[in-house]
């Protein structure tokens, strides 16, 4: 039996949005910025699908500006805010996305932004009253903090710290969604938020392929220089079948969140009832209860005690897919930055497993059988 447990790292591809996606390999290539009709069509494609992803989250069409994935689409919130709004510091924590702490760091050594870390607490939960302390010097800011974290799930109330945000004069808003988009609802309108991110891969789209979400009151230029394609805002020739593989991809995601948010919560409590069964000494990282974390993402902490280093590539070799994060587990050098910042890392093995709607109770079966065996062994 295989099974794949490493959604937060990558989902497999929806086949409607295979299908949806082959007419535009075979028969539509256009180029989209050309006047004839071959260009029309696919530029007709192209914004259909903007208008659509846009109605998804309550957005108007010219504030979705297509990105390479959400790597890009963070690093251009982070440097159109420094290089175009003028902000002078970011406010994030040490848990972030590679994509939004390496280009805070770049962007410290390129334009001298002072990066202010807020302290986490042993969920990863950023100080708040530490943010409206530092928001209150007044200082042109933008603040960046993901609304779940992909390594432990760990969900922020990212409309109370919009609003939050929103209560000082010359701050911005920036929440990296890469994790949430396509299983949440957002409401930018009500939210007046600043800048969302998404990448289509994470919801059953294509790769190479997502989005970022600048509120229209926002006067930025592009980071990616060329064409005059995305209004302006980011040059190149558009990935046309990336852009209707994600469109298709946020109406499946979208048409039936609730179900799949109750079907997937379901697979999770199942995972956490079935481990503490197997040891009750089993813990988690981040925080676990509902409205707190990611449905899609568990983190275990499996003590020293029961188990050894070789969890993960004992569950590889029964055919399970799941991540580690601490040094050992992941086969890598370097340790998790998001674990590190946690308590107790040195007394357990971490391992992430993560879910999605394509994941079965049969699988969650096989797998805790698998995790016991491993363990009894052990
Ligand atoms: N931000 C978060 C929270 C992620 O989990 C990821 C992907 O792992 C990214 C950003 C980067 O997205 P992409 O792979 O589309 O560049």
């Amino acid at each position: 039996m295989k099974v794949y447990l490493d959604n937060a790292a990558t989902t497999p591809i929806a086949k409607e949005v295979v299908k949806e996606i082959e007419p535009y390999l075979s028969t539509y290539f256009g180029n989209p910025s050309s006047t004839h009709s071959f260009g029309r069509q696919t530029k007709n494609a192209i914004e259909i699908n903007r208008k659509k992803i846009a109605d998804y989250i309550h957005a108007k069409s010219n504030e979705i500006v297509f990105t390479s994935g959400g790597t890009e689409a963070d690093n251009m919130a982070l440097r159109c805010a420094v290089i175009d709004l003028k902000v002078e510091r970011i406010i994030t924590t040490k848990l972030e996305h590679h994509a939004v702490g390496h280009t805070a760091e770049n962007l410290k050594d390129l334009h001298n932004t002072e990066i202010i870390y807020l302290s986490t607490d042993n969920y990863g939960n950023p100080s708040i009253s530490e943010l409206e302390k530092y928001l209150s010097e007044n200082k042109p800011t933008l603040v960046s903090l993901m609304h779940a974290n992909n390594e432990i799930g760990t969900l922020l109330p990212i409309e109370s710290i919009c609003n939050l945000c929103n209560k000082f004069e010359n701050v911005y808003f920036h929440s990296d969604t890469v994790q949430t988009m396509g299983h949440y609802k957002f409401n930018v309108k009500n939210l007046d938020i600043d800048f969302l991110t998404c990448s289509a891969h994470k919801l059953h789209g294509p790769k190479g392929i997502g989005f970022l979400f600048i509120n229209n009151k926002l006067l930025i230029n592009p980071i990616i220089t060329g064409g005059s394609q995305e209004r302006k805002q980011r040059g190149g020739t558009e990935n046309l079948y990336g852009i209707v593989g994600l469109g298709k991809a946020m109406e499946l995601a979208f048409s039936n969140i609730e179900e799949h948010m109750n079907y997937v919560q379901n697979l999770k409590n199942y995972m956490i009832e079935g481990l503490l069964k197997i040891d009750n000494r089993i813990s988690f990282n981040g925080a676990i209860e509902p409205d707190k974390s990611l449905y899609t993402v568990l983190n275990v902490c499996f003590p020293n005690d029961i188990c050894n280093s070789m969890l993960l590539f004992s569950l590889d070799i029964h055919g399970i897919a799941a991540s580690g994060g601490s040094a050992c587990s992941s086969g890598s050098t370097i340790g998790s930055h998001v674990l590190a910042e946690l308590p107790n890392q040195d007394k357990c093995q971490s391992v992430r497993f993560s879910f999605s709607r394509y994941n079965t109770k049969k699988e969650i079966e096989y797998t805790l059988e698998k995790i016991r065996k491993i363990i009894i062994k052990k």
